[in-house]
């Protein structure tokens, strides 16, 4: 396929922000790209050039691209320079001097050749490595037209952003592949694959080559993160244990790092361990590496737990925030490892040795994982027990909490209860502390504009607009202002790290009435504590869902101190877990309400245990 063709497609998702329009755009797109060169086209459309966990990082420096493009138009860098700083962006720069003292390419540009060759670019390393990129780039942008142009330069600066979600892909997938009456069952059978390969080039260069059936019962493969299974809420223990039909596990609810390691098997291969973000966090945690062998054996295995500090002396765990400071560190690695030493805690087998166990109950997975797992002080069980009865799940809570942990987890211990990559569901009820007066949970918001400080805050940040993740539309409405629980130093760092995100106009996928001084590109996630959740008609999350034009919000609400580097802004709290929170707020509120004949003052008692609507129920 010509690369042209390509772009064409880039240019009309641009001037596109309806998801309609761009899921049809990308399917008849898509049913016109060869098997083998699909994977290509499916990362380029989200501005990569492998699967995200693979951390190929696209992004070269501006004046790295500026030089190319002075070398592929002859023009002088300054006046490259001068050009970009007025228009704002170098892509449209190229395009605009692309016809000044230019030859024509002498044949059209491919989609593989330019893959190939921007691979080149990401993967030229160390020494000379600079030199070897603009080459390679300006040999590229000679052989391109104007717009090509355009789209290669903000394609090797990491700023495409075109605004095409994994989701919107797996729409437009099932779409181009499958007749229109099984569009559902496809897009469902291709999002089950993408959970668990988390490599949507894969998924649909397989649907395009054998169709359908080749993915259903896609295994995990050791090397690809498996997209992690979620949990459920509920307000209270005991309405958690009558969900799962009086009878469930209980397993401490570790406060760390959720890390799943990938054990290669005897044919070699490094150990890896991956975040919930799906990112290769091997080289942080070396222990962690050392040990894993030597409790599982040699694999292959896919085995996921929560990664928490212990103390150095006594062994017992840690706050949380002692591992953040791990996190993403690359220098005094040993130093860390000794002030802040971690257990993995391991909770779940995703791949054994004798075989696949993603299809296979909890009660046996969790059978299998104990038998393969030689406790050691650096791997180490989740604790556990079945439970039937409120006094004893009370009992295990309490244990769990003064043994250090947030809460526990209820397990369904039901034969459906498989290990569900991606979804989030009442097969896993997680309940924490609770907090007299305060929202029982807290919420992980995304920052998507900020107003500008005074007086002691002048020259930062004075408050954040946040707003959680619609995953059904895949936007980010707003859900309150926050300026309550920074100290001025957290504000300093925060609008030094997000300034570079800085927008004039609004991001593609914010939702908001109201107008921040600047709008930022979500990518930070910060967890709030608040009051409540009311119904407001000024913030957009949850819109109309309970009240034509309101949305909820968050009342008085302050951030925790606790940046969620873990989560990506799509793993976000979501618009129908805020429902949840919502309504189990108002069944608190009830409860706590005197006894008396319901009255017109008085709402309808919800049916306890109500689900909202799709979520599945074991
Ligand atoms: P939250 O981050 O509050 O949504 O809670 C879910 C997280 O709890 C999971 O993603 C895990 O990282 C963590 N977790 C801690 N202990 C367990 C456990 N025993 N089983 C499952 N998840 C756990």
């Amino acid at each position: 396929m010509h690369f042209a063709e390509l772009v064409s497609l880039f240019g009309e998702l641009e001037d596109t922000s309806k998801r309609l329009e761009i899921r049809q755009k990308l399917s008849t797109f898509l049913v016109k790209v060869e098997a083998d060169e699909l994977p290509a086209v499916i990362y380029l459309l989200q501005g990569q050039l492998r699967p995200e966990y693979e951390g190929i990082e696209l992004g070269v420096a501006d004046s790295l691209a500026r030089k190319a493009v002075a070398l592929a138009t002859g023009l002088p860098e300054s006046t490259i320079q001068q050009h970009g700083s007025h228009s704002g962006d170098l892509g449209d720069t190229a395009e605009a001097l692309w016809g000044e003292g230019r030859k024509p390419p002498s044949r059209p540009l491919r989609v593989r050749e330019v893959y190939d060759r921007l691979t080149g670019v990401a993967e030229a390393k160390g020494e000379g490595s600079q030199e070897v990129k603009v080459g390679l780039l300006r040999d590229l942008l000679t052989s391109a037209e104007a717009k090509e142009a355009k789209y290669l330069v903000r394609l090797v600066l990491g700023r495409l952003r075109l605004g095409v979600k994994e989701m919107t892909l797996v729409d437009a997938l099932a779409a181009a592949y499958a007749p229109e009456d099984q569009f559902k069952e496809a897009r469902g059978a291709i999002e089950a694959a993408f959970n668990v390969t988390s490599d949507l080039g894969e998924v649909a260069s397989s649907l395009a080559a054998h169709g359908l059936p080749a993915l259903v019962g896609v295994r995990a493969q050791v090397g690809k993160p498996v997209r992690a299974m979620l949990a459920e809420r509920e307000a209270t223990l005991k309405s958690a244990l009558d969900r799962m039909g009086g009878t469930a596990a209980l397993e401490y609810k570790y406060d760390g790092l959720r890390l799943q390691a990938h054990v290669p098997g005897p044919s070699g291969g490094p150990v890896r361990l991956f975040s919930r973000r799906l990112e290769n966090v091997s080289s942080q945690f070396p222990e962690i590496l050392e040990a894993i062998p030597l409790s599982l054996g040699p694999g292959p295995a896919i085995v996921e737990g929560e990664c928490v500090p212990v103390d150095p002396v006594t062994g017992e765990l840690r706050p949380f925030q002692e591992i953040s400071r791990r996190r993403g560190r690359k220098y005094d690695l040993t130093r860390f490892q000794e002030e802040v030493p971690v257990r993995l805690i391991l909770f779940d087998v995703l791949l054994a040795p004798e075989g696949p166990t993603l299809d296979r109950s909890y009660p046996e997975r969790r059978g299998r994982l104990e038998a393969m797992v030689k406790v050691t002080d650096r791997v180490d069980l989740a604790v556990r027990e079945v439970v039937d009865d409120l006094g004893t799940a009370e009992a295990f809570f309490h244990r769990a909490l003064s043994d250090g942990c947030e809460g526990v987890m209820a397990k369904s211990l039901a034969p459906g209860s498989t290990y569900r990559a991606g979804a989030r569901g009442f097969w896993w009820i997680k309940y924490k502390r609770e907090y007299t007066h305060e929202l029982a949970d807290t919420v992980d918001t995304v920052v998507v504009g900020a107003f500008r400080g005074r007086g002691r805050r002048a020259g930062r940040y004075g408050a954040l607009l946040v707003a959680v993740y619609d995953a059904q539309a895949e936007t980010f409405p707003t859900l309150c202002k926050v300026g309550t629980g920074f100290d001025d130093k957290t504000l300093e760092d925060l609008t030094r790290r997000l300034s570079s995100r800085e927008q004039k106009e609004p991001p593609k996928d914010v939702v908001s009435t109201l107008v921040p001084d600047v709008w930022l590109e979500p990518s930070l996630v910060l967890e709030l504590r608040g009051a409540e959740l009311t119904l407001s008609p000024v913030h957009r999350a949850g819109d109309g869902l309970l009240r034509a034009g309101y949305g909820f919000a968050l009342r008085f609400p302050r951030f925790t101190g606790r940046i969620r580097e873990d989560k990506s802004p799509e793993e976000a709290t979501e618009v129908k877990e805020l429902l949840r929170l919502y309504q189990t707020q108002v069944r608190h509120a009830e409860a706590e309400a005197p006894e008396g004949p319901p009255g017109p003052h008085r709402p309808p008692r919800k049916e306890p245990g109500a689900s909202p609507g799709g979520t599945e129920s074991p």
